[in-house]
């Protein structure tokens, strides 16, 4: 049986037996999801967290020397960008349009009154951008500072780049060690049926299903959002820019897509991620290894659709109407969020009280929807590394296309 087809039984299994837990009484789940589900869910999860940062910064050192040329590097960085920044908008565009549309804050009860939520303090998005470049690059690789690894590497790239055959053995190292990482990654692979089981079942478990009650219409906003954000925005990019299909896209990044879905997390999908769209979809290494963890740190469409959606729904519940001035705060401020939110679980809702704060609605309304967040979560995970890997696809397939041309009109 293939990997993709195990991973699929997984999720389904996961998901009906973490809502069979929901209905069975906590003596019964707790002890079985503390010894049996986190570890086993856990274990994945180290697994591949062990790998991100090695894997990252030895494959963005080889892509930008790959590259050779660094205005090719400066030309893929604003073709990254800018398809990060526009796509970013047409997810808070699509979010706030089907929230409108559906107004879920509109109909039901909502214990507005028992509110609570502590804001924690975001971290300013200007800081973050000035300390991309380290000041200590050894800091930035033990503690995972992902844009500064991603600097550090480009800086390391590029130096090889220009000292060519002066540094070619420690080329040669960075490649071997490519080729440990690449190797650990199919293996770790090997398990992800049995992590991404885990960890569902454990996910929908511990969430408990009576959390939904009348947070059911907000649910389908945010699901209904993020399908057309992925049917239209995305596939309408891989066919009219990337001249291919959408649905062999799909089907080949899938595996990629139910790891950030068991996981939560892009950051440490992002091994994952980077060998399904290299492996299944043929995008160029150098592309997917400078694309694609850029992405994972700054690209979080399914994060920004989801602070759309929550922040009409927090306004409908509150009973404050935003008008178009509010709007384009929203956008401008929850595209900086998703730029800020770090690629693991939850944290998107913390940068949300940055958005909800800027346009004065009250930060207590997260706590309206935390219960139901981390079901959402997984869900928005998975798209925000598919925006990732449609970038990177997208990119990789022009490139292609203008080196065919050029090689063929020096024939
Ligand atoms: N969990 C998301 C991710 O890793 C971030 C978030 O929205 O909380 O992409």
């Amino acid at each position: 049986m293939s990997l993709t087809k195990k991973i699929l039984i997984a999720l389904i299994l996961g998901g009906i037996v973490g809502i069979g837990f929901t209905f069975a009484p906590s003596e019964v789940f707790s002890p079985i999801d503390t010894y049996a589900l986190t570890p086993v869910g856990q274990i994945f999860l180290n697994l591949i967290m062990m790998i991100v940062v090695p894997i990252v910064f030895v494959s963005i050192v080889l892509g930008t020397a790959g590259l050779g040329d660094p205005t090719k590097l400066g030309k893929i960085g604003l073709q990254t960008i800018g398809f990060y920044l526009v796509t970013t908008a047409a997810a808070l565009v699509i979010g706030l349009g089907v929230a409108y549309v559906l107004q879920p804050g509109t109909e039901g009860t909502f214990d507005v009154e028992n509110a609570n939520f502590e804001a924690e303090s975001t971290p300013p998005v200007m800081e973050t951008l000035i300390n991309i470049i380290p000041d200590n690059p050894i800091e930035a690789l033990a503690t995972g500072d992902m844009l500064q690894i991603i600097a550090f590497a480009i800086f390391i790239g590029i130096a090889l780049a220009f000292l060519g055959e002066k540094t070619a053995g420690i080329y040669r190292l960075f490649e071997q060690v490519n080729e440990i990482l690449i190797w650990l990654v199919n293996v770790i692979m090997k398990t992800a049926p049995y992590g991404a089981f885990a960890l569902i079942a454990s996910a929908i478990g511990s969430a408990g299903l009576d959390a939904v009650g009348s947070m059911a219409m907000y649910m389908v906003a945010v699901v209904l959002a993020l399908i057309i954000h992925a049917a239209v925005t995305y596939s309408l990019a891989i066919w009219g820019i990337g001249k291919a299909s959408p649905i062999k896209f799909y089907k080949g990044f899938f595996p990629a897509m139910s790891v950030g879905f068991s996981t939560s997390s892009s950051s440490a999908t992002l091994p994952i991620s980077m060998k399904t769209a290299q492996e299944s979809l043929g995008v160029k290494k150098s592309i997917s290894s400078f694309v694609q963890p850029l992405g994972a740190t700054i690209n979080m469409d399914g994060t920004a659709i989801m602070q759309a959606v929550a922040t009409v729904f927090i306004s409908q519940v509150y009973g404050i109407p935003l008008g178009f001035t509010e709007i384009i705060i929203i956008i401008l401020t929850a595209t900086l969020a998703s730029v800020g939110t770090a690629g693991v679980p939850s944290v998107g809702l913390i940068m949300l009280a940055m958005v909800l704060q800027q346009i004065g609605l009250p930060v207590e309304g997260i706590a309206l929807i935390i219960g139901v967040d981390r079901l959402l979560d997984m869900l928005r995970t998975s798209l925000n590394i598919t925006g990732d890997a449609t970038a990177a696809y997208i990119i990789s397939e022009s490139d292609k296309r203008k080196e065919a041309k050029t090689a063929q009109s020096t024939k």
